[in-house]
């Protein structure tokens, strides 16, 4: 049968290709990891740039379906890398720089990543392990060449001098749309770190879903900062979506406190901003001691951890702008669910359409989501039983790359590992992640609750709740906390101050307070650290 409609193969490379012709005007503004100077680049700037890179990439002998490795923060540099290699049909492969050594050299070697691009900053790093990637033919450090580092190691280039003695035309060649084009890792807080391998039609597809208007609701009229890493999980899809979109996008580079972020957002006249809720709570911070308002802001969406229900509160009231609190994984591309209000919750008060607000959202179209009991059967979705959450769709993983065996069940359904309900409206809310359930005397506590309510407490910055071992009740729920600066806030406050949401047996042992909370690769709590680090922890009176 003749084809009634085209069917020419996706290839990314065709948002940036898109972008530098009809969106040439809009720009890409980055802080420097250099010398945290601003520059800034049109999208029609760019487009050449990534033609060149691609060029240079060929010429180093580059191959499809190779993976090439990234160490890089957001930066345009980093953006351009990501389309010259999957453009040409290399896999951009990329690699959180905080993850552990042994993870660092785990899967780099997995991937078999054949160079690796890096930021200048992260340069010790490589001059450190790079006897043990013995596979990487070479190094292309992201930067010019007044801040190349000084080493010994031989193939070592600059980015920029590769691309200056390119041309900037590319004709991106064609293949099929379902090969790999990206490959991101999750951070394996048990076991190794298992990869998860994009393709160019899931990721498109996944952007077109961001692009929503229920979804992030970008226009070309969005100043756009993109916190959220684009070595994590897609940048949660901004990179594509604002090149397709024509928005402005900011990369914060390496300044991520509360001064810097909210220097951005004022100058740029932010109006959508993407990160986890710990960004957040410093931007929030450093407005609130400073009596500064964010004008510009429309919506702020938050996701990778819990948002507090504080938060959410306080971009409305402070700065009259939405958190958008939404759910997703590193095996989703990664987006599960984001919060929007259905027409269903205008006739109801403020309180209880808040109780919706919170939770983590509906399921965008793609994805289809289910609560399960022990034995696979499917719970109710009525706002209160809890189970496993099984996901299912056209950009969440089958097959972690390099494993024989489905990372799926016989019906396509993946397990997220995570604890959830789903309400009358499909509003899904995390109860908590299986593994950091707190079991007590056979009931769960959920340590999300916990720190939800402890975050908004008026001395309190950050606060995890982890379960310690407890000879009676198999375990019980300690409190970490991070008061504000210049605030002492003592245990018996923060406990009553609990006790208005949890019965007696639900609230904590003990409260402790901390400098800082340890952190995952990615930002999130490290309650498996936590666990190790307060296991023989003893109540004081
Ligand atoms: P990691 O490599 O750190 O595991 P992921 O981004 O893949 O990175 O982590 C996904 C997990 O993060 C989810 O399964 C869930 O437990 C948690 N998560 C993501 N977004 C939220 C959210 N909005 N609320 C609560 N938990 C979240």
């Amino acid at each position: 049968m003749r084809m009634s409609m085209q069917n020419t193969p996706f290839n990314l490379a065709s948002c940036i290709e898109f972008a530098g012709k009809y969106h040439s005007q809009q720009k890409v503004i980055t802080r420097r990891v250099e010398d945290d100077k601003i520059v800034e680049h049109s999208y029609h700037d760019i487009l050449l740039r990534v033609r060149q890179f691609a060029n240079a990439l060929k010429k180093l002998g580059v191959k499809h379906g190779e993976c090439i490795g990234t160490i890089g923060l957001n930066t345009h540099r980093h953006l351009e890398a990501w389309y010259a290699i999957s453009g040409q049909g290399a896999i951009c492969h990329t690699i959180n720089p905080r993850l552990a050594h042994h993870q660092l050299e785990y899967i780099i070697n997995h991937a078999d990543d054949q160079y690796i691009l890096i930021d200048p900053i992260f340069w010790p790093l490589i001059e450190g392990l790079h006897k043990l990637f013995p596979n990487v033919k070479g190094y292309i450090v992201l930067t010019e060449e007044a801040f190349m580092p000084k080493t010994a190691l031989p193939n070592v280039h600059c980015y920029e001098t590769l691309l200056a003695a390119e041309s900037a035309e590319f004709v991106w060649p064609e293949f099929d749309e379902n090969s790999g084009s990206s490959l991101c890792y999750t951070s394996g807080t048990t076991g190794n770190p298992k990869g998860v391998l994009y393709t160019h039609k899931s990721n498109l597809i996944h952007s077109y879903a961001c692009g929503l208007a229920d979804v992030f609701g970008m226009t070309s009229a969005d100043t756009v900062l993109v916190v959220v890493p684009l070595f994590h999980a897609n940048s949660w899809g901004i990179s594509y979506l604002g090149p397709i979109i024509g928005a402005t996008i900011i990369f914060p580079g390496k300044r991520m406190d509360g001064e810097a972020i909210f220097e951005l957002v004022d100058n740029y006249e932010v109006s959508l901003a993407a990160g986890v809720p710990t960004v957040w709570t410093a931007l929030l911070e450093y407005a609130d001691t400073h009596n500064k308002k964010m004008t510009s802001l429309r919506d702020v969406v938050v996701g990778g951890s819990a948002a507090p229900p504080s938060m959410l509160k306080a971009f409305k009231a402070k700065h009259d702008a939405d958190l958008l609190h939404a759910w997703g994984m590193t095996e989703m591309s990664p987006l599960g669910t984001i919060n929007r209000a259905v027409p269903q919750l205008k006739n109801m008060s403020e309180e209880e359409q808040f109780r919706y607000r919170i939770k983590q959202g509906r399921p965008v179209f793609g994805v289809d989501i289910k609560i399960t009991d022990e034995d696979g059967k499917e719970l109710p979705r009525d706002g209160k039983t809890v189970g496993h959450l099984l996901v299912k769709g056209n950009w969440v993983v089958h097959t972690y790359y390099g494993d024989d065996k489905p990372a799926v069940n016989a019906e396509g359904w993946f397990d997220t590992g995570d604890m959830a309900t789903i309400d009358e409206f499909g509003y899904m809310e995390i109860v908590d992640r299986a593994k950091d359930l707190i079991k007590s005397g056979g009931e769960w506590i959920s340590s999300v609750d916990m720190e939800n309510k402890a975050m908004g407490h008026p001395d309190v910055s950050l606060a995890a709740a982890i379960g310690i071992p407890d000879e009676k009740w198999s375990e019980r729920p300690l409190l970490v906390v991070v008061p504000k600066a210049g605030k002492t806030p003592d245990k018996q406050s923060i406990i009553d101050y609990l006790s208005s949401e949890f019965a007696k047996w639900q609230l904590p042992d003990d409260v402790v307070f901390v400098d800082e909370i340890p952190m995952t690769a990615t930002g999130k709590f490290s309650k498996l650290t936590l666990r190790q680090q307060f296991s023989n922890h003893k109540i004081e009176d």
